[in-house]
């Protein structure tokens, strides 16, 4: 099957500035697959050049196996959600979905069928009516999703969706995302720069740092074996280890990380002697931050045991299976 979406050797540059920077990505059919990284590393750029709206530098965009590098964004068979979705006011839901299939000159009956499978797709079926002002910020990410899902579009891109909503209803999305995802059946890439959002709902997670894709893979793939120290820190807290604190805690040279919850904290035992200088309760775990004796700082995280009772200042040991040390590629 060909790739729904490859970018060859894509680059991007604003004047001086290479916003990506030799791209090569290649998207399964049906796939969930969220590009992550900081504010500035090129994710908005990526997802304008594969919608059109922005012409790569270098390189080559295919769709479905056709290069449409030079084909306007209109005549792509893609669609675009940004989080600032701007709604028809005037309009109710229903308007505002059926709206594009109007300019289209899609005929009235199958509109109205077409807007109220979409509005069932999204759950708000019996909302139709209203004004976007009648609804939650929820409400009206959905209706933003449902005049894209609407057309019926091959690929789906969503640009950071949900950064306008409080984190309760986040995460309720986030659910009620890769539910639509399941059922729609169609290509999503997801722009987004929150590490969980990107574990929960990715089939695959493009980790992007200053242009480039740092790792490409699953979900546990990418926490589980970070390829470089950046991704390490990135997705998810990582106990770096590099230097000296690396040749006493290792045992040899390089560049190592640790997860948090990977970390033991005792009384006495095997380990490294070290004293706790900070504890965050988090509500459903703890970060217990150690200094080793001779340098290096390990956080370790958890709810059992002994962290749940350490003290500030209080002498303890860490330790950690060898299993769990990561040896992480050299930082770009
Ligand atoms: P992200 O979405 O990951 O935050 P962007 O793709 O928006 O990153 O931006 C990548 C880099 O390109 C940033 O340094 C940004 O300032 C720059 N950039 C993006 N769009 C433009 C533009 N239209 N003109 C100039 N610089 C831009
Ligand atoms: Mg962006």
């Amino acid at each position: 099957m060909l790739p729904a979406i490859s970018l060859r050797g894509v680059s991007k540059s604003f004047g001086a500035v290479a916003a990506v920077d030799g791209v090569d990505l290649d998207v399964t059919e049906g796939e969930f697959l969220t590009l992550l990284g900081p504010s500035g590393s090129g994710k908005t750029t990526v997802l304008r050049i594969i919608a059109g709206f922005e012409a790569p530098t270098s390189g080559q965009v295919l769709l479905g196996g056709q290069d449409v590098t030079d084909v306007p964004a209109f005549r792509r068979d893609v669609n675009t959600v940004f989080q600032d979705y701007a709604l028809f006011p005037h309009m109710t839901v229903a308007g505002n979905v059926e709206y594009g299939l109007k300019v289209k000159g899609i005929p009235a009956d199958e509109r109205r069928r077409r807007t109220a499978e979409a509005l069932e797709g999204v759950r708000l079926a019996d909302l139709g009516g209203r004004r976007p002002s009648e609804l939650s910020g929820g409400q009206r990410q959905r209706v933003a999703l449902a005049r894209a899902l609407v057309n019926r579009p091959k690929v789906l891109l969503l640009d950071e969706p949900l950064g306008a909503l409080d984190l309760k209803l986040r995460e309720e999305m986030q659910v009620e995302l890769k539910a639509i995802h399941a059922e729609a059946g169609i290509t999503f890439v997801y722009v987004t720069h929150d590490q969980g959002e990107a574990l929960s709902m990715s089939d695959r997670i493009a980790v992007f740092n200053r242009g480039r894709i740092e790792q490409i893979g699953p979900p546990r793939e990418v926490y589980g074996r970070p390829a470089t120290a950046f991704v390490a820190g990135f997705v998810g807290l990582s106990n770096l280890l590099v230097g000296d604190a690396a040749l006493r805690t290792v045992g040899r040279a390089g560049t190592f990380a640790i997860r948090p919850e990977h970390v033991a904290v005792t009384d006495d035992g095997p380990g490294f002697d070290a004293v706790v200088t900070s504890i965050q309760y988090l509500g459903p775990d703890s970060r217990v931050h150690c200094l080793i004796d001779g340098g290096g700082t390990v956080v370790a995280s958890g709810s059992s045991g002994r962290l749940a009772t350490v003290t500030l200042g209080q002498r303890v040991k860490v330790s950690w299976g060898p299993e769990s040390v990561l040896e992480l590629g050299p930082h770009h």
